[in-house]
Parts: C-alpha cells; structure tokens; sequence
C-alpha cells in the first residue's frame, strides 16, 4: 500500500493509498473538486515509481485476498490541500504504515476511575431487561410475561448492572440505586414510545432509553455531589 499525490488539471491536489498491481491503478480515482477522472494521472506516477524504485515485490495471490484488496473509497486528505506536495517523480514517496485512530479517552462518568471493559458491561445489564421488557409490554415480543415479573427483571438488571457499573470506583450502592431508576425510567418511555408506534427504528429505541434514563443520570450527579460535598468535610 502507498500514498500517491494526484494533481488534477483543474488544480485540485488529492491522495490516496493504492496497491498498484503490475504499477497500475486497480480501480478508478476521480478528483472530488471537479471530478474529472484522475485514474491515467495516477498511472504515470506509478509508472514513473516504479522505473526509479527497486522492483516491487511479487505478487503473491495472499495479496489478492480480498482482505488486501484497495478500498473503492477514495480518501481525500484535507491537508493536501493547504501544503502543495511536491510531485517529484524520481523518488518515491514515504510508504505511511497506517496507524490505528487514537483511542477514544475513556469516560469518567464523574466517578473516580474511567469505566473499564467490566464496568461497561453493567450498562447492558441495565438497558437489556429494560429494552426487552418495554417491548414485551408494547406487544413487539408475543409472549405473555405478568408485569410485575417484568419489573422485578428490570429492578435486577438494575441493582446487578449499576452495581457492575460502579464497582471499583465509587459506593456500590449509589451504582446500584442509579441502575434501578435508569431501568425503569429507561423501560418506561420505551413502552410509552412504542404503544404509539406500529414500527420502531433501532435509533428511536435508543433516544427513548436515554430521554428515559435521564432522571438517572440526573440522580447519579446529585449522588456525586453528595457523596463529594460529605468527602471534603470529613476531611
Ligand atoms: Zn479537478
């Protein structure tokens, strides 16, 4: 995989990283300003590589795997555009190894420590019960389950997932009280959502949960406060 620098005739520059086979373009490139087609441009500077670099290595048919394959998506670096690249044809550009997205920093939730991966889990043993029970209630899933028992499943998934959530880093108790009222407030506007809805898209069965949960959070940064307010006066 290289990173070739196409200059198109319009004066759009644009990049891309292309697996050349036999220095040649797998697939098709189109400027994105003016869309002309910029496959024959891209060809030359492969041609032009590969009379100046060493010879490629062969291309063994793990290559073609469809794992190794090009990506059809054409990526355009805005970058590029700032600072003309030099187009010099005699050297071959840096191969870039392609580095993995900086990790997402974790969240703190206002407690302590970051959620670990065990911590999270506790967030799908909350919204599981609560997802599955509003949509018992609503009549999405035909089974027949007596409401109370739907509640005591989402009460547990409550305490177990909020305590899940917390452990570790802060008072139990407080992750399992938070657990319980996200659940129900979660079960809640999810059932009220969907008993006025014939279908429900995945992404609204996610914006009930969360409007539903929101007394939840609510309540976990009023526990917080507490529990810090009572922290700093004790000290
Ligand atoms: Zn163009």
């Amino acid at each position: 995989m290289r990173e070739l620098k196409v200059q198109c005739d319009c004066g759009q520059k644009f990049k891309f990283d292309v697996e050349p086979v036999n220095n040649q373009m797998p697939f098709t490139v189109a400027c994105p300003v003016c869309a002309r087609d910029g496959t024959e441009k891209a060809n030359l500077l492969l041609r032009a590589q590969a009379g100046a670099a060493p010879a490629p290595m062969p291309i063994s048919p793990a290559v073609a795997a469809p794992s190794m394959a090009p990506q059809p998506a054409l990526r355009v670096n805005p970058v590029a555009y700032a600072a003309p690249p030099p187009i010099a044809a005699a050297s071959p550009p840096p191969i870039r190894a392609s580095s993995p997205p900086p990790k997402a920093s974790l969240k703190h939730d206002g407690w302590g420590q970051a959620e670990s991966d065990f911590n999270k889990k506790g967030s799908y043993v909350v919204l599981v019960p609560a997802v599955l029970g509003g949509m018992v209630s609503a009549g999405y899933i035909p089974i027949e389950i007596p409401p109370l028992y739907i509640f005591i499943a989402i009460a547990l998934g409550g305490l177990v997932g909020g305590y899940i959530n917390i452990l570790g880093r802060g008072p139990v108790w407080a992750g399992m009280i938070v657990g319980v009222v996200m659940g129900i407030g979660g079960y809640g506007a999810l059932y009220w959502w969907m008993q006025n809805h014939n279908s429900v898209r995945k992404y609204e069965v996610s914006i009930a949960f969360v409007v539903g949960a929101a007394p939840g959070f609510g309540l976990q940064y009023l526990l917080q406060w507490l529990l810090k307010r009572r922290g700093s006066a004790e000290s």
